[in-house]
């Protein structure tokens, strides 16, 4: 008994006194993601990463608005999204204790107001990412003029985008029909020309022959 007693005294404590007190992880431990709203701008760059499907984005077609959702129940704790995100708005925490009586519990949500296109008023691009990109911008240009005509671009959704270079390749295609066609016209008569005027130099030809037999 007595030797018994030793043993557990010097192998001291091997259990932890969790849940009565925190149970600490390692520091590289990967636990629930968590949103910072306020740096989030809304890219959906973690969305398209996610390989489970956790983080969704879907925008409400009558008010606009745009959800970034996250549900804990298909998180695989990758970290993939926070490997992507360009302002660090989402990371892994070191919360793992994510049990909840609720399914719904296991949804965490986030909804940012969206700019509309200014030619066909859709909603497209959240403020915030309008306005990171503008920063950008304004910090890489230098011509005043330019960063207005990229604010142009910016404030024009990809289909109104598509639309307008098709107009201008229609354009640029009929434009070279024109030119083709007015190209094409004169030399069919520089053609003509040159025939008529090699008919007319056989007839002079013809002439100075006959002239040359007469004599
Ligand atoms: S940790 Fe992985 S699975 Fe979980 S939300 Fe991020 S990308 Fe998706
Ligand atoms: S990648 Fe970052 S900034 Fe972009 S939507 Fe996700 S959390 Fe927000």
């Amino acid at each position: 008994m007595f030797k018994l007693l030793k043993t557990v005294f010097k192998a001291g404590d091997v259990t932890t006194k969790y849940p009565f007190k925190p149970y600490e992880v390692d520091e590289d431990f990967r636990g629930k993601p968590e949103l910072n709203s306020d740096q989030c701008i809304v890219c959906a760059a973690c969305t398209m990463t996610c390989p489970a499907n956790a983080l969704t984005m879907r925008t409400d077609p009558v008010t606009g608005d745009r959800t970034w959702s996250l549900f804990l129940g298909r998180c695989i704790f990758c970290g993939r999204c926070e490997e992507v995100c360009p302002t660090k708005a989402i990371r892994l925490t070191q919360d793992f204790e994510l049990s909840v009586t609720n399914k719904q519990d296991l949804y965490q949500e986030t909804t940012f107001a969206t700019v509309t296109c200014q030619h066909c008023g859709q909603p497209f691009i959240s403020y915030k990412e309008l306005n990171y990109t503008i920063d950008l911008f304004k910090q890489t240009l230098d011509d005043p003029q330019l960063v207005k005509q990229k604010l142009e671009v910016l404030h024009t959704c990809p289909v109104c985008k598509r639309q307008g270079s098709l107009e201008k390749t229609a354009n640029m295609e009929s434009n070279m029909r024109m030119k083709l066609i007015d190209f094409k016209e004169p030399v069919r008569l520089n053609f003509k020309q040159m025939v008529e005027q090699r008919e007319e130099s056989a007839v002079q030809n013809s002439r100075v022959l006959a002239g040359g037999e007469r004599r």
